[in-house]
């Protein structure tokens, strides 16, 4: 009997459920990306008057910086979570059905964006973003994360907790970028929902611990984008502003804090 042989490899023979013991730093697959969410509910399904200067921007915009833009589901989506939920259909089921919703209106943007090279993306294209970026293309893909069935047991209720704010982060961390941006209809995170609560404040820079650590009844962001980048390894802040003010989406690519910058703490 031959002698059992180990492949030469620090990971080699480890069941891999213990901590890790190999150090490493990561590469950023394109740090230079700059991702963007286009809000559902927030700027979509707003129609043209939210939209149309918007892309107009984009427009003027797309040669300064490499945009990958990614979609919402809003009232649509919403609506298929509500009848699903009320037929008590499980998490893994809403979240394959949710992902129709952002995946229209990715086509949708693209259609829009043609003329400037909008080019709709599957979400595991990566590979092709620098042939994109190189043609001068701005991809459009989904904000969902493609896990639909195997979408995790939610802590409360059955509406999945990654939705397209957590797969829109989840992208720039896989691309290793250092900031994502949350273009959504109100001045950034308050310290309550504005649109319930006139005397709400806005919070112009937290942390993502600190803000967790606050409970707030509710957040401009899924909360899920919170507890992901409390560890990521790449994305340092997230910044939330409002994309109906003209101007606004040139200023915060330009780097200017507008908004929410929430922070990894
Ligand atoms: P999207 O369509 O981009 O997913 P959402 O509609 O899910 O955007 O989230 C944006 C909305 O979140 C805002 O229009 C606002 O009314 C609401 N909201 C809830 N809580 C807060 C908060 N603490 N601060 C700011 N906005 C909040
Ligand atoms: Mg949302």
């Amino acid at each position: 009997m031959s002698e059992r042989q180990l492949i030469p490899s620090a990971l080699a023979g480890s069941p891999l459920t213990g901590g890790e013991q190999v150090a490493y730093e990561g590469v950023a697959m394109m740090p230079s990306v700059k991702v963007i969410k286009i809000g559902g509910q927030s700027v979509m399904d707003r129609g043209r008057a939210a939209l149309f200067p918007l892309l107009e921007e984009i427009g003027r915009i797309k040669d300064q910086h490499r945009l990958l833009l990614t979609t919402g589901g809003g009232t649509r989506a919403r609506h298929v979570y509500s009848v699903a939920s009320d037929l008590e259909l499980p998490t893994g089921l809403l979240a394959a059905l949710g992902g129709y919703v952002p995946r229209q209106n990715a086509r949708m943007l693209q259609m829009l964006l043609a003329e400037q090279g909008g080019i709709f993306m599957m979400t595991d294209d990566f590979e092709k973003l620098p042939l994109y970026f190189r043609l001068g293309c701005i991809p459009i893909m989904t904000g969902m994360p493609p896990f639909g069935y195997w979408e995790k047991p939610s802590e409360e209720g059955r509406i999945p907790a990654n939705r397209t704010d957590a797969g829109t982060f989840l992208t720039a961390e896989a691309l290793g970028a250092k900031r994502v941006w949350f273009a959504k209809d109100e001045e950034g995170l308050f310290d309550d929902d504005p649109k319930k609560n006139a005397a709400a404040k806005q919070l112009p820079r937290i942390g993502a611990k600190e803000l967790l650590s606050r409970g707030l009844k509710d957040l401009i962001i899924e909360r899920s984008v919170l507890e992901y980048l409390t560890r990521a390894r790449y994305v340092r802040e997230i910044q939330v502003f409002n994309a109906l003010v003209p101007g606004n989406l040139t200023r915060a690519l330009a780097g200017e804090d507008i908004g929410t910058i929430i922070y990894r703490d």
